[in-house]
């Protein structure tokens, strides 16, 4: 099966790439379209993509002006799926390829089955908490996959399949005259073994200090529920887990005073092990964790801490 795959970085190419393969049970011959330079690309092939185009970003263009040229392409080779990341820019350009080759996008896609000409893809909808299935008779489908969804291959320079350069897009009426790096609040939750978050059970701000303590305990990284950035700002806005947020998948997730709103589960249900520390016994969050402490955070926090740093 012809399937493309479309990322910005050479990271989550990888995974998709991986992605692909897995959904169709290895029968993908994977093209990859990869933003960066051609190590990027060599990284790419080397995880199993048997063809790569490099889309560098150019000093005056967007990233996404090369989707014309993507469409002309994929007029020509017909790819039957098309694998795009679900990141800000290809959330965008998935729906511009959709537009423009009269195909169907179907977003957070999980898994896909293809019979003859039919092809039943399931998507997680309602923030995660239901999964819908949808069938198509359409030649090509683009779906949208999560950052984090799949592993990637493991790099073998045997498997090294071909790679080039994408010719410049076409002048664009956009252009970009200047690019500003954001300021980077120091949380890296992505590569997070271990993530303490809070949320709205922090009534003051100085009871963050009790997360802290514990998240140094255990070598953590902080995280959030979307209140705690977005409305009471005492976290920087990468700091919040969840649909709207960060997608995060750590061995280890303790969520403190947070009651598990479907929301916010989307950004942490891949975790390995999860504790829950809530003064609620029926908070949501609990029946998603694999233990849970019923108890205020002031008295639960501590005596965790202690009890870590004691070992
Ligand atoms: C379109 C949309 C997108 C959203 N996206 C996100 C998202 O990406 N991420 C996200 O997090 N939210 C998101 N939300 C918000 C989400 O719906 C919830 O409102 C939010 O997650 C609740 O945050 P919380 O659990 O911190 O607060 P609450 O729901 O208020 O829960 C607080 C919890 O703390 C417990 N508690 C209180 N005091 C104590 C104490 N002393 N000790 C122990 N426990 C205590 C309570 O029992 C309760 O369970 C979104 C909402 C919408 C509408």
């Amino acid at each position: 099966m012809n399937v493309w795959v479309i990322a910005e970085t050479p990271a989550l190419a990888t995974e998709l790439v991986s992605g692909a393969k897995t959904i169709t049970n290895g029968a993908a011959e994977v093209t990859a379209f990869v933003g960066g330079d051609e190590v990027a690309g060599k990284q790419v092939a080397a995880c199993g993509a048997a063809k790569v185009t490099v889309l560098p970003l150019l000093a005056n263009a967007m990233w996404e002006d090369y989707t014309s040229a993507l469409v002309e392409k994929a007029k020509a080779e017909a790819p039957a799926l098309i694998l795009v990341g679900s990141t800000k820019r290809g959330k965008d350009m998935a729906a511009q390829l959709a537009a423009l080759l009269d195909a169907p996008c179907v977003s957070d896609c999980k898994s896909l089955t293809a019979d003859g000409d039919t092809k039943t893809v399931t998507r997680m909808i309602y923030g995660g908490m239901a999964v819908k299935t949808q069938t198509t008779t359409a030649p090509t489908v683009i779906l949208t996959v999560a950052p984090k969804s799949y592993e990637p291959l493991p790099e073998d320079a045997a498997n090294a399949g071909s790679v080039d350069v994408m010719a410049a897009p076409a002048a664009s009426t956009v252009v970009v005259t200047g690019r500003e790096p954001k300021v980077v609040s120091g949380v890296n939750l992505n590569d997070a073994a271990s993530v303490v978050a809070i949320g709205r059970g922090f009534v003051e701000k100085d009871e963050m200090k009790l997360a802290e303590d514990l998240a140094k305990a255990i070598g953590a990284e902080m995280g959030c529920s979307r209140p705690i950035a977005e409305f009471f700002k005492w976290m920087p806005e990468e700091a919040y887990i969840g649909i709207s947020g960060q997608i995060i998948k750590p061995q280890l997730y303790i969520a403190a005073g947070i009651s598990g709103q479907a929301q916010h589960i989307s950004g942490m249900r891949d975790s390995k092990i999860v504790v829950s520390v809530n003064k609620d016994e029926n908070a949501p969050m609990n029946a998603q964790s694999d233990y849970y402490i019923v108890g205020d955070i002031k008295e639960v926090l501590p005596a965790l801490t202690k009890a870590f740093s004691e070992r």
